[in-house]
């Protein structure tokens, strides 16, 4: 009677105890209950297997570790030192103050979003953006959608849905990744694809031909965003090919990718089509995103003419791929800081760490060089280097700016040892994602503002244990 497996406590004993009662209290009973039977099968598993039963208390412990582990999120906080800046996989932009502080108030109050105080009538929700919108790009009409994708897809399913022609150059059928390929996207927005010109050169009468065999929806102009062809090239300048689709009656739409607002210039970047430009050599329709180089929240955007913004509003997608009251109060407080570009390096993150001067960013990897030497242990050599960040999420593909971070070797190298090294810096309690690069794990510090933060988050590491997987 009195077997091993019998001395194993009841789950109702377990959650009588000490520890059970503070199961009870942080997760509720119906959790803890099941915690704890998880915790009770594998003690008796543990028995079976010749072993010893546990007490009550060691039961109700690993429950609760168990419960905690679930309850910590997976979509955690990174230090994303990759040296990308709007890293896709990452979640893209980082939202200016001003931006989460709107974003909260319309997450926790009621809000005019389809109101309109003056009246008391039905409003539209894209009216909250709409003034800024034009404002800043000099268009007449905008909308605001899911994502540039979104954008793009209602774009094409209202100029050219019912199997109308979207002519669009060989050399811009790009895929921007993550299954976003523009042949797809036509397909299921109704529209012909009419591919003309080669991968490298494509020419006005390749654009008038196509338009000449009549039934185009529009001519789309793609921004490539995420490579370049270079050498023997020829594409059709934007002014030009919208004096061709005008002459032909068809709208030309500019998917820019990158919305950009204001000239990178200024800030030392290379310059980057602007969608004020983009909107003054004559497209019809300009598209682009609003995590990008914008540096909101996830959106698309959609700015041009009046009549065919209205045609847009009219399709019942729009409906399916609206944004809603965070996203837009997010999005208005961040257009918001581009009214004063003197002070938007300061305020706005994206453009702070791309404007960022390798300098100062080597003054914050310096910093830590001694701090993440101590955490890491003899095993690792850890020094200050030079190094080159991306912009990201397909602009500028071929500019890298300068920069500075820290570069992780292990003494006596082995070859799975950076892999491993890797591994233990994303268990950190804030994750640590760095780039493997020529036999080290590079640190790039240019998004690292937080350095105090760090220097705790890496103390955590123990040491001993990632000494030995050296
Ligand atoms: C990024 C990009 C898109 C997709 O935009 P999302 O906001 O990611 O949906 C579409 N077209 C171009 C040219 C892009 O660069």
């Amino acid at each position: 009677m009195d077997s091993p497996l019998g001395r194993l406590p009841s789950v109702d004993l377990v959650l009588r105890s000490c520890v059970g009662a503070a199961l009870i209290e942080r997760f509720g009973r119906a959790s803890a209950t099941q915690a704890v039977r998880q915790s009770l099968a594998r003690a008796r598993e543990v028995v079976r297997q010749g072993g010893e039963p546990s007490d009550a208390e060691v039961i109700g412990a690993e429950a609760l570790a168990r419960l905690e582990g679930e309850a910590v999120s997976t979509l955690r906080p990174v230090f994303n030192l990759t040296g990308t800046v709007l890293h896709t996989n990452l979640g893209r932009a980082q939202l200016a103050q001003a931006a989460i502080e709107a974003a909260v108030r319309a997450m926790r109050e009621a809000v005019a979003l389809e109101f309109d105080l003056s009246n008391g009538k039905r409003g539209e929700r894209d009216e909250h953006l709409r003034a800024l919108v034009c404002e800043l790009t000099a268009a007449e009409d905008a909308t605001v959608l899911n994502n540039n994708a979104a954008a793009v897809l209602i774009t094409l399913n209202t100029l050219a849905g019912r199997g109308q022609g979207a002519v669009v150059s060989r050399g811009e059928l790009i895929e921007i990744g993550g299954a976003f390929r523009m042949p797809d996207i036509m397909a299921r927005a109704g529209a012909r694809l009419v591919e003309i010109g080669t991968t490298n050169r494509t020419h006005a009468k390749d654009y008038e031909a196509a338009l000449a065999e009549g039934d185009i929806g529009l001519v789309l102009k793609v921004h490539t965003s995420n490579y370049r062809v270079e050498g023997f090239t020829k594409e059709v300048p934007a002014p030009e090919l919208a004096a061709i689709a005008r002459r032909a009656g068809v709208p030309l739409v500019n998917d820019l990718g990158s919305g950009t607002l204001l000239d990178l210039s200024r800030w030392g970047l290379r310059h980057e089509p602007t969608v004020r430009e983009a909107v003054a050599e004559g497209a019809d329709l300009v598209t682009f995103s609003g995590d990008k180089l914008l540096g909101g929240p996830q959106a698309g955007f959609i700015v041009g003419r009046r009549d065919l913004i209205a045609s847009i509003n009219r399709n019942p997608m729009k409906r399916a791929l609206r944004v809603d009251k965070i996203r837009l109060a997010a999005l208005e407080a961040t257009l918001k800081l581009y009214r004063d570009p003197d002070r938007l390096a300061e305020r706005l993150p994206t453009l702070r760490f791309l404007s960022r001067k390798a300098e100062d960013i080597a003054r914050t990897a310096q910093a830590l060089e001694a701090p993440l030497a101590r955490a890491l242990g003899p095993g690792y050599a850890v020094s200050v280097t030079e190094c080159a960040s991306q912009i990201g999420s397909g602009a500028l593909p071929l500019d890298t700016l300068a920069s500075a971070g820290l570069a992780i070797r292990p003494v006596d190298g082995r070859g799975s040892a950076l892999e491993r090294l890797a591994s233990a810096l994303r268990r950190l309690p804030v994750p640590v994602i760095g780039r493997v690069s020529e036999g080290a794990l590079v640190l790039d510090c240019r998004c690292l503002e937080e350095s105090e933060a760090f220097a705790r988050n890496i103390a955590a590491l123990d040491a001993g244990a990632v000494d030995a997987l050296a």
